[in-house]
């Protein structure tokens, strides 16, 4: 066992956000921009100092591998600290009119896949436009988070402005539908999504939601394939599959059908796994039992549907919870495979003969948030990306995220933008952008 964490009561949340009303009136909304910039980019210098015990703390609460917490995570949350704080003093350029006013208290509840980005991605915009935060993490992962309010702390943060609470669903149900909430944030599954958006509805609440996904990653016969495969793999492998925007559907052109997933076989093959802080390892742990005993159901129902199972031989530890990086061919769009968020390192094969075709099978999927294309073909690039109903559509590269562009989904992939200029507006008293 790692550590022992509070389950949060109701009187811990009516508490939690009594503090983050008292600090919105009596300080954070009535300071300058400049002044809660000096704060947020004091915050953003604290996490890129304190980068290396943030990481290993990641890694051993999460599972994901060492290298990625330190090499992606990490530079990322710190980004996405500095980005929005350059904003702090600027809004009156922003493009929301001149002088746009901030919404009040957010309630903000995140998953367990990317535990601090997730943190960065809906505190620090909130912060920058004004706002005062309550902000619970995933019940299976929530230490980065507790070592980020001792960071707003070191900031000299005025007391109330960043409230951290812990617990599971019911405490983040309780936290969402609190009264005296201005604003709700929800990143998760589609599920609690629904359930967020049904509770929410009636009331002066803005809401954004990012939910899941079931991207498409397309490989033209012209592309380069040796980038394609590490884009494949990177759309994938990376963080174990517990990506929400993953290439979890690889559409193959027909003619070089064969020839990737030989590449493709050859290359997971290299992949180790295993420990999560030895900074050799590709693929680490799966977060939680509840998610692997998910991953296995629903990759069982790949084989009773008739799709064909591959793995490479790979070493699995005795303890902890592994899934070794799966291939599954022979895929059909109805089996459930195709069509539901395994949230796992598992990638569901089908093949296209016609640009038409890709188009159609990216987007016959009820969710849209993001694609991948892969061709020298500039002209097929723009003509891809006007077609996909996605959010994200990505290039000849695939999971890239960068704190000055807008990410979000179409459909049951949730609405409202975060990050870029448009993430702005989900934090402003204004109308949404997207
Ligand atoms: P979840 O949606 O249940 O949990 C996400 C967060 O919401 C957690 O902090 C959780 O405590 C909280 N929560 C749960 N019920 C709530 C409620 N009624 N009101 C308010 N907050 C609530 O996700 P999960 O159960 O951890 O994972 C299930 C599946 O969801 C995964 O297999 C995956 O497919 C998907 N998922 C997607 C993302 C994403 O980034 N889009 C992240 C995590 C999980
Ligand atoms: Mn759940």
């Amino acid at each position: 066992m790692l550590s022992e964490v509070a389950e949060a009561g109701q009187a811990d949340v009516d508490a939690a956000v009594a503090a983050a009303r008292r600090a919105y009136d009596k300080t954070w909304s009535k300071m300058s921009g400049e002044g809660r910039a000096k704060y947020i980019f004091r915050i953003a210098r604290l996490i890129q100092e304190r980068s290396r015990e943030l990481a290993v703390l990641e890694t051993l609460d999460n599972g994901k591998p060492i290298r990625e917490s330190r090499d992606v995570d990490l530079p990322l949350v710190a980004a996405h600290f500095f980005y929005p704080a350059g904003w702090a003093d600027k809004l009156e350029f922003a493009g929301y009119g001149p002088d746009p006013k901030s919404l009040g208290v957010a309630a903000q509840v995140i998953p367990w896949n990317f535990p601090l980005l997730m943190l960065a991605w809906k505190v620090a915009p909130a912060l920058a436009c004004g706002n005062t935060v309550v902000l619970k993490p995933a019940e299976t992962t929530p230490l980065t988070a507790l070592a980020f309010a001792d960071i707003c702390q070191q900031a000299g943060l005025p007391p109330g402005v960043v409230n951290i609470i812990t617990g599971a669903g019911e405490t983040g149900r309780m936290l969402v539908e609190h009264p005296d909430v201005d604003k709700v944030a929800f990143t998760g599954s589609t599920e609690v999504g629904k359930a967020i958006q049904r509770a929410v509805a009636g009331t002066k609440k803005k809401l954004t939601l990012e939910l899941g996904g079931k991207a498409a990653n397309i490989v033209f016969d012209d592309a380069p394939i040796d980038q394609a495969i590490e884009g494949i793999v990177n759309g994938i492998y990376f963080n174990q599959g517990h990506v929400c925007c993953a290439g979890s559907r690889l559409l193959l052109q027909e003619s070089v059908a064969d020839e990737a997933l030989a590449s493709l076989k050859r290359r997971l093959t290299t992949l180790r796994l295993g420990d999560p802080l030895d900074k050799n390892t590709d693929i680490g742990a799966i977060n939680s039992s509840m998610q692997l005993t998910k991953i296995e159901e629903l990759t069982a129902s790949g084989e009773a549907e008739g799709a064909e199972r591959w793995s490479p031989t790979c070493a699995i530890p005795d303890k902890g919870f592994w899934f070794p990086p799966t291939v599954f061919t022979n895929v059909t769009q109805a089996h459930r495979i195709a069509r539901e968020e395994i949230f796992g390192p598992v990638l569901s094969v089908l093949t296209f003969r016609t640009p038409e075709e890709a188009v159609a099978k990216a987007n016959n999927t009820p969710f849209g948030l993001s694609a991948g294309i892969w061709t020298e073909k500039g002209s097929r690039i723009l003509w891809m990306a006007s077609q996909m109903r996605a959010g994200i559509v990505w290039a000849n590269t695939f999971n890239r995220f960068d704190p000055t562009s807008p990410f979000g989904g179409f459909k049951e992939s949730g609405f409202g933008r975060e990050g870029g200029v448009q993430g702005l507006g989900a934090y402003l008293n204004v109308e949404d952008p997207s």
